[in-house]
């Protein structure tokens, strides 16, 4: 048996196994970095759904304040000219146009109150919200509920420790940046040789690590395989003490003895 193929392996799951501790340094932090950008996301939307309520209520209160100012305004033309006027015909005809524009200021102001009413609605919810986060109560607060400053003020926290997490993981990856792509570079040399001489354990090597099995390649601890603890026939210790290796029956994985990694991490 031709044990010097297998050591090839060994040599590439050794080098894979280097990437991937340094990859662990920023272990997290990826992860940490996307859910933050969705809590931004998330109370972005919040703040501007709310701005836009906002807005068109206070277009409307405008809009409704000129209307009811300037029927009033009418109202007191109509009131001067009925002063003024000649006959019954003419005064009548003044009052129905008074009377209409009461009307217009009787809709409004039952818009108007209908505004008040609603901004009286936040601010209670608001005050509820403010209340319940002082006492601690946070599962019962609604969205909502959450007051507007609280609401910025949270969004200006996540940006400050989104930005936090981007330095300290940039920082990471330019400390190992050098080392990755020098191994890297390794690996694909490797990868070159073991294609060439070892092809079908290369194949078995990658179809365990799509199937997301990251250590595909692993040591005989306590005559188990160390991937998943299944014991390895007795039988088989002495292929694998010779440098050998067996694929484990269990989990599909390749196990050879420790020494092999010994010898694969003195390469470098
Ligand atoms: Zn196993």
């Amino acid at each position: 048996m031709d044990h010097t193929k297998i050591n090839l392996v060994v040599r590439l799951q050794h080098l894979d196994n280097q990437i991937e501790s340094i990859e662990s340094l920023q272990r997290g932090l990826p992860e940490e970095i996307e859910a933050l950008e969705e809590d931004i996301a998330f109370t972005s939307r919040q703040i501007e759904s709310r701005a836009k309520v906002a807005n068109e209520q206070q277009t409307m209160l405008k809009k409704l304040t000129e209307t009811v100012d300037n029927s009033r305004e009418k109202i007191k033309g109509f009131k001067e000219k009925q002063t003024l006027a000649r006959n019954n015909k003419e005064y009548d005809a003044l009052s129905k146009q008074i009377e209409y524009e009461e009307k217009e200021i009787a809709q409004a102001e039952i818009k108007l109150q209908d505004i008040a009413h609603k901004e009286e609605k936040t601010k209670e919810l608001q005050d509820q919200g403010r209340q319940l986060i002082a006492e601690n109560r946070y599962d019962e607060i609604s969205e909502n509920m959450i007051p507007d400053d609280v609401l910025s003020q949270q969004l200006k926290d996540l940006q400050v420790q989104v930005e936090q997490k981007k330095e300290e993981l940039e920082s990471i990856v330019v400390e190992t940046s050098a080392e990755v792509s020098s191994l890297k570079k390794q690996i694909s040399e490797q990868r070159a040789v073991v294609e060439k001489d070892a092809k079908r354990l290369l194949s078995k090597y990658d179809h365990l690590k799509n199937g997301n099995v990251q250590n595909a390649l692993v040591k005989l601890h306590r005559q188990a395989c160390s991937g998943c603890n299944t014991r390895v026939p007795t039988n088989r210790h002495t292929i694998i003490v010779q440098g050998g290796f067996y694929l484990c029956e269990s989990c599909g994985r390749i196990v050879v003895h420790e020494r092999l990694f010994e010898e694969a991490a003195d390469m470098s």
